[in-house]
Protein backbone atom coordinates (compact mmCIF):
# COMPACT_ATOMS: atom_id res chain seq x y z
CA UNK A 1 0.00 0.00 0.00
CA UNK A 2 0.82 3.75 -0.80
CA UNK A 3 0.26 5.59 2.22
CA UNK A 4 -0.37 9.90 1.85
CA UNK A 5 -0.38 9.49 -2.17
CA UNK A 6 -0.37 12.41 -4.16
CA UNK A 7 1.25 14.59 -1.23
CA UNK A 8 4.69 16.78 -2.28
CA UNK A 9 8.25 14.86 -1.71
CA UNK A 10 10.96 17.11 -0.72
CA UNK A 11 14.62 15.89 -0.19
CA UNK A 12 17.61 15.87 -1.36
CA UNK A 13 19.24 13.42 -3.78
CA UNK A 14 22.22 10.58 -2.41
CA UNK A 15 24.47 11.45 -5.57
CA UNK A 16 24.67 13.62 -8.84
CA UNK A 17 26.08 14.29 -12.09
CA UNK A 18 25.35 13.72 -15.51
CA UNK A 19 27.84 10.58 -16.40
CA UNK A 20 26.13 8.73 -13.45
CA UNK A 21 22.54 9.48 -15.10
CA UNK A 22 23.67 8.34 -18.29
CA UNK A 23 25.64 4.98 -16.96
CA UNK A 24 22.11 4.35 -15.21
CA UNK A 25 20.23 4.72 -18.54
CA UNK A 26 22.79 2.58 -20.44
CA UNK A 27 22.17 -0.23 -17.51
CA UNK A 28 18.21 0.30 -17.54
CA UNK A 29 18.24 -0.77 -21.85
CA UNK A 30 20.12 -3.87 -20.81
CA UNK A 31 17.68 -5.14 -18.33
CA UNK A 32 14.78 -3.90 -20.47
CA UNK A 33 14.36 -7.76 -22.89
CA UNK A 34 14.68 -9.76 -19.09
CA UNK A 35 11.47 -7.74 -17.87
CA UNK A 36 8.08 -8.21 -19.11
CA UNK A 37 5.24 -5.29 -19.41
CA UNK A 38 2.81 -5.08 -17.33
CA UNK A 39 -0.50 -6.71 -19.06
CA UNK A 40 -4.16 -5.19 -17.96
CA UNK A 41 -5.63 -5.81 -14.47
CA UNK A 42 -7.86 -7.94 -13.76
CA UNK A 43 -11.13 -7.20 -12.13
CA UNK A 44 -9.61 -7.79 -8.02
CA UNK A 45 -6.31 -6.40 -9.24
CA UNK A 46 -5.23 -3.47 -7.01
CA UNK A 47 -4.89 -1.07 -10.63
CA UNK A 48 -8.62 -1.82 -11.49
CA UNK A 49 -9.44 -0.49 -8.33
CA UNK A 50 -6.87 2.65 -7.74
CA UNK A 51 -5.87 3.99 -11.36
CA UNK A 52 -1.98 5.22 -10.46
CA UNK A 53 -0.22 7.06 -12.93
CA UNK A 54 2.97 5.49 -12.45
CA UNK A 55 6.67 7.02 -12.60
CA UNK A 56 9.04 6.74 -14.88
CA UNK A 57 12.92 6.94 -13.72
CA UNK A 58 13.01 10.22 -14.90
CA UNK A 59 9.98 11.73 -13.19
CA UNK A 60 11.50 10.01 -10.26
CA UNK A 61 14.93 12.27 -10.41
CA UNK A 62 12.55 15.39 -11.15
CA UNK A 63 10.94 14.87 -7.92
CA UNK A 64 13.55 15.34 -5.49
CA UNK A 65 12.90 11.52 -3.66
CA UNK A 66 13.89 11.23 -0.19
CA UNK A 67 17.34 8.92 0.02
CA UNK A 68 20.16 7.98 2.68
CA UNK A 69 22.46 10.68 3.50
CA UNK A 70 25.98 10.93 5.22
CA UNK A 71 23.98 11.12 8.41
CA UNK A 72 20.80 9.16 7.53
CA UNK A 73 21.95 5.97 5.69
CA UNK A 74 20.65 2.88 8.37
CA UNK A 75 17.65 1.04 7.51
CA UNK A 76 16.30 0.22 11.50
CA UNK A 77 14.38 -3.00 12.01
CA UNK A 78 11.88 -2.74 14.90
CA UNK A 79 10.25 -6.04 16.14
CA UNK A 80 6.75 -5.64 17.55
CA UNK A 81 5.27 -8.17 19.82
CA UNK A 82 5.92 -12.00 20.17
CA UNK A 83 7.49 -13.98 17.47
CA UNK A 84 8.08 -17.90 17.19
CA UNK A 85 11.76 -19.07 16.55
CA UNK A 86 10.90 -19.33 13.14
CA UNK A 87 8.99 -16.24 12.48
CA UNK A 88 12.49 -14.44 14.54
CA UNK A 89 14.79 -16.10 11.59
CA UNK A 90 12.50 -14.87 8.65
CA UNK A 91 13.04 -11.64 10.31
CA UNK A 92 16.91 -11.69 10.58
CA UNK A 93 17.11 -13.25 6.83
CA UNK A 94 14.84 -10.20 5.68
CA UNK A 95 17.16 -7.38 7.34
CA UNK A 96 19.90 -9.15 6.01
CA UNK A 97 18.04 -9.04 2.40
CA UNK A 98 17.29 -5.59 2.69
CA UNK A 99 20.42 -4.26 3.48
CA UNK A 100 21.59 -6.13 -0.25
CA UNK A 101 18.75 -4.90 -1.67
CA UNK A 102 18.90 -1.22 -0.55
CA UNK A 103 23.05 -1.28 0.02
CA UNK A 104 22.69 0.21 3.51
CA UNK A 105 23.24 -0.64 6.74
CA UNK A 106 20.71 -2.78 8.63
CA UNK A 107 20.28 -3.03 12.23
CA UNK A 108 17.82 -4.83 13.97
CA UNK A 109 16.65 -3.10 17.51
CA UNK A 110 15.34 -4.72 20.98
CA UNK A 111 11.70 -5.85 21.14
CA UNK A 112 8.75 -3.48 21.50
CA UNK A 113 5.78 -5.08 23.40
CA UNK A 114 2.33 -4.90 21.59
CA UNK A 115 1.02 -3.51 25.04
CA UNK A 116 2.07 -0.36 23.05
CA UNK A 117 -1.17 -0.45 21.28
CA UNK A 118 -4.31 0.84 23.37
CA UNK A 119 -7.58 -0.70 22.86
CA UNK A 120 -8.67 2.20 20.65
CA UNK A 121 -5.98 0.82 17.99
CA UNK A 122 -6.96 -2.27 17.75
CA UNK A 123 -9.93 -4.24 16.48
CA UNK A 124 -11.91 -7.87 16.08
CA UNK A 125 -12.49 -8.18 11.97
CA UNK A 126 -16.39 -7.90 12.01
CA UNK A 127 -16.64 -10.95 9.91
CA UNK A 128 -13.36 -12.47 9.57
CA UNK A 129 -12.32 -12.71 13.19
CA UNK A 130 -9.06 -12.22 13.45
CA UNK A 131 -7.49 -9.08 16.06
CA UNK A 132 -6.14 -6.26 13.69
CA UNK A 133 -3.50 -3.59 15.22
CA UNK A 134 -4.29 0.00 13.51
CA UNK A 135 -1.24 0.87 11.37
CA UNK A 136 -1.23 4.33 11.32
CA UNK A 137 -1.12 4.04 15.17
CA UNK A 138 1.96 2.22 14.58
CA UNK A 139 3.72 4.46 12.22
CA UNK A 140 2.30 7.66 13.80
CA UNK A 141 2.88 6.89 17.86
CA UNK A 142 5.22 3.63 18.33
CA UNK A 143 7.64 4.88 15.16
CA UNK A 144 7.71 8.78 14.77
CA UNK A 145 8.69 9.75 18.54
CA UNK A 146 11.45 6.94 18.97
CA UNK A 147 12.36 7.41 15.14
CA UNK A 148 16.33 7.17 15.39
CA UNK A 149 18.66 9.80 14.27
CA UNK A 150 20.73 7.95 11.90
CA UNK A 151 18.11 6.19 10.42
CA UNK A 152 16.84 6.48 6.96
CA UNK A 153 14.14 4.42 7.40
CA UNK A 154 12.62 2.84 10.89
CA UNK A 155 10.37 0.18 9.66
CA UNK A 156 8.40 -2.24 12.45
CA UNK A 157 7.49 -6.33 11.98
CA UNK A 158 4.71 -7.39 13.75
CA UNK A 159 3.15 -11.12 13.98
CA UNK A 160 0.02 -9.25 14.27
CA UNK A 161 -2.35 -8.62 11.46
CA UNK A 162 -2.78 -4.72 10.50
CA UNK A 163 -5.83 -2.58 8.85
CA UNK A 164 -5.07 1.29 7.65
CA UNK A 165 -8.55 2.25 9.20
CA UNK A 166 -12.28 2.39 8.13
CA UNK A 167 -13.30 1.20 4.56
CA UNK A 168 -10.33 -1.71 4.74
CA UNK A 169 -10.16 -4.69 5.44
CA UNK A 170 -6.44 -5.35 5.93
CA UNK A 171 -2.94 -4.23 4.77
CA UNK A 172 -0.01 -6.24 4.04
CA UNK A 173 2.19 -2.64 4.97
CA UNK A 174 2.40 0.23 5.41
CA UNK A 175 4.80 3.17 4.55
CA UNK A 176 5.04 6.97 4.96
CA UNK A 177 6.60 9.05 1.86
CA UNK A 178 7.95 11.63 3.97
CA UNK A 179 8.21 10.45 7.71
CA UNK A 180 10.76 7.42 7.38
CA UNK A 181 8.47 5.49 9.33
CA UNK A 182 6.64 2.25 8.03
CA UNK A 183 5.19 -1.08 9.42
CA UNK A 184 4.15 -4.55 7.94
CA UNK A 185 3.26 -7.77 8.83
CA UNK A 186 4.12 -11.43 8.34
CA UNK A 187 0.33 -12.58 9.85
CA UNK A 188 -0.66 -13.12 6.52
CA UNK A 189 2.78 -14.66 4.90
CA UNK A 190 2.09 -18.68 5.40
CA UNK A 191 2.87 -20.59 8.19
CA UNK A 192 7.23 -20.39 8.48
CA UNK A 193 7.45 -23.88 10.11
CA UNK A 194 5.93 -25.70 7.17
CA UNK A 195 6.76 -23.46 4.51
CA UNK A 196 9.41 -21.39 5.46
CA UNK A 197 10.90 -20.65 1.77
CA UNK A 198 7.37 -18.95 0.71
CA UNK A 199 6.80 -17.36 3.98
CA UNK A 200 10.85 -16.08 3.78
CA UNK A 201 9.76 -14.62 -0.18
CA UNK A 202 6.53 -13.05 1.08
CA UNK A 203 7.99 -10.92 3.93
CA UNK A 204 10.93 -9.95 2.06
CA UNK A 205 8.98 -8.88 -0.88
CA UNK A 206 6.48 -6.52 1.59
CA UNK A 207 9.86 -5.33 3.15
CA UNK A 208 11.36 -4.30 -0.13
CA UNK A 209 8.14 -2.92 -1.86
CA UNK A 210 7.27 -0.32 1.58
CA UNK A 211 11.36 0.43 2.00
CA UNK A 212 10.59 1.54 -1.95
CA UNK A 213 8.26 3.57 -0.82
CA UNK A 214 10.47 5.24 2.01
CA UNK A 215 12.61 6.23 -0.61
CA UNK A 216 9.50 8.02 -2.15
CA UNK A 217 8.75 5.49 -5.16
CA UNK A 218 5.62 5.20 -6.43
CA UNK A 219 3.37 2.28 -7.49
CA UNK A 220 5.26 0.67 -10.39
CA UNK A 221 2.22 0.86 -13.67
CA UNK A 222 4.89 -0.53 -16.52
CA UNK A 223 5.87 -3.96 -15.81
CA UNK A 224 5.74 -6.98 -13.70
CA UNK A 225 7.74 -5.45 -10.58
CA UNK A 226 8.10 -5.70 -6.96
CA UNK A 227 6.92 -1.73 -6.76
CA UNK A 228 3.52 -2.56 -8.42
CA UNK A 229 0.44 -2.58 -6.04
CA UNK A 230 -1.00 -5.68 -4.54
CA UNK A 231 -4.78 -6.10 -3.87
CA UNK A 232 -4.68 -9.21 -2.97
CA UNK A 233 -2.02 -12.33 -1.92
CA UNK A 234 -2.67 -13.97 -5.29
CA UNK A 235 -1.39 -10.49 -6.89
CA UNK A 236 1.59 -10.11 -4.85
CA UNK A 237 3.08 -13.89 -5.23
CA UNK A 238 3.09 -13.45 -9.21
CA UNK A 239 4.88 -10.20 -8.93
CA UNK A 240 8.35 -11.25 -9.10
CA UNK A 241 10.80 -9.71 -5.65
CA UNK A 242 13.13 -7.89 -8.88
CA UNK A 243 12.65 -4.34 -9.77
CA UNK A 244 12.10 -3.39 -13.09
CA UNK A 245 14.38 -1.41 -14.91
CA UNK A 246 12.82 1.84 -14.55
CA UNK A 247 11.71 1.17 -10.62
CA UNK A 248 15.70 -0.72 -10.25
CA UNK A 249 17.46 3.01 -12.10
CA UNK A 250 15.47 4.53 -9.07
CA UNK A 251 17.25 2.62 -6.26
CA UNK A 252 20.64 2.67 -7.78
CA UNK A 253 20.04 6.88 -8.21
CA UNK A 254 18.75 7.13 -4.74
CA UNK A 255 21.11 4.83 -2.96
CA UNK A 256 24.45 5.30 -5.23
CA UNK A 257 24.45 1.41 -6.14
CA UNK A 258 26.77 -0.52 -8.34
CA UNK A 259 24.08 -2.43 -10.43
CA UNK A 260 26.37 -5.82 -11.02
CA UNK A 261 27.72 -5.60 -7.29
CA UNK A 262 24.32 -5.41 -6.26
CA UNK A 263 23.27 -8.23 -8.72
CA UNK A 264 25.70 -10.58 -7.27
CA UNK A 265 24.98 -9.98 -3.73
CA UNK A 266 21.36 -10.44 -4.11
CA UNK A 267 22.00 -13.81 -6.43
CA UNK A 268 24.13 -14.96 -3.32
CA UNK A 269 21.53 -14.55 -0.59
CA UNK A 270 18.63 -15.90 -2.95
CA UNK A 271 21.15 -19.15 -3.62
CA UNK A 272 21.43 -19.87 -0.02
CA UNK A 273 18.01 -19.46 0.66
CA UNK A 274 17.08 -22.18 -1.94
CA UNK A 275 14.91 -19.18 -4.32
CA UNK A 276 15.79 -20.79 -6.84
CA UNK A 277 13.62 -18.71 -9.29
CA UNK A 278 15.30 -15.39 -7.73
CA UNK A 279 18.86 -16.06 -7.69
CA UNK A 280 18.30 -17.33 -11.86
CA UNK A 281 17.21 -13.84 -12.64
CA UNK A 282 19.26 -12.12 -10.75
CA UNK A 283 22.75 -13.99 -12.47
CA UNK A 284 21.01 -13.39 -15.86
CA UNK A 285 20.83 -9.55 -14.45
CA UNK A 286 24.21 -9.85 -13.87
CA UNK A 287 25.15 -11.28 -17.36
CA UNK A 288 23.02 -8.66 -19.21
CA UNK A 289 24.98 -5.93 -17.76
CA UNK A 290 28.42 -7.82 -18.31
CA UNK A 291 27.84 -8.39 -21.37
CA UNK A 292 27.79 -11.92 -21.41
ZN1 LIG B 1 2.68 -0.11 -2.16
ZN1 LIG C 1 8.83 -1.12 -11.71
Amino acid sequence: MLALAGVMLAGSCASGGDDRLAAIRAAMEKLRPLHRKLGKPGPSDWLASHPEPGQTFEEYVESKPIGPTAERRTITVQPLGDFSPAQRKIITLTANFMGRYFGLPVKVKEDLPLSLIPAEARRTHPSWGMKQVLSTYVLDSVLRPRLPKDAVAYIAFTASDLWPGEGWNFVFGQASLRERVGVWSIYRNGDPASEFALCLLRTMKTATHETGHMFSMYHCTLYECNMCGSNHRAESDRRPIALCPECAAKLWWITGADPPARYRSLAEFCREQGLKTESGFYEKAINALEGR
